[in-house]
């Protein structure tokens, strides 16, 4: 077999998949915080695969882009959206994600490694939602919260850690700049 040709989009057994390593992500992050299914709901968030995404939503090198999107309050009569609210938008680099895998063989496993970025990122949503950190942080503020989201995001995968989990959160700990920019 010839490795020149990477698939560049999840395929259509891998889309489910990673659908539901974000349904997991989702629950862990829940325990987590501690959060009620009402503070979940509050969190505005959907999940792109490559395929999906628009020019500026797609960078290389990266797993998984976080693109926030305000919207502001257009109808003056309805008081329910007064002051707009915030989207996050995750955009998964299907690519980049298949070439890790495949560059790791048979370390590091497709499940793992998505579920690992799901709970990573909803981390940085839940944080960047609540104010505990500034979506518009400069670069040294973004590295610290990269190391602090890492290590949040290890705890979170504690209920559930594996071999498979265990490798892919040794990979990443020391790799925390290349794994997603915020902006
Ligand atoms: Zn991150």
């Amino acid at each position: 077999m010839f490795g020149d040709f990477m698939p560049l989009y999840f395929n259509a057994l891998q889309v489910p998949m990673a659908k539901k390593a974000f349904n997991d992500a989702e629950k862990l992050v829940a325990s987590q915080f501690r959060l009620s299914e009402q503070e979940l709901k509050k969190i505005k968030y959907e999940v792109k695969t490559l395929a999906y995404l628009n020019e500026q939503e797609i960078k290389d090198g990266t797993f998984a882009h976080l693109c926030k999107y305000t919207f502001e309050k257009t109808d003056v009569f309805d008081d329910s959206c007064k002051d707009g609210f915030d989207f996050y938008r995750i955009c998964l680099q299907d690519n980049n994600i298949l070439d890790a895998v495949e560059r790791a063989n048979p370390f590091i496993k497709l499940s793992p490694l998505v579920l690992y970025i799901a709970v990573h990122e909803l981390t940085h949503i839940l944080r960047f939602s609540n104010g505990t950190s500034d979506f518009h942080a400069d670069t040294d503020d973004k590295e610290k919260e990269e190391i602090i989201v890492h290590n949040l995001t290890r705890a979170a995968l504690q209920p559930v850690k594996g071999y498979d989990l265990e490798i892919v959160l040794d990979c990443f700990s020391s790799n925390f700049k290349n794994f997603d920019l915020f902006n």
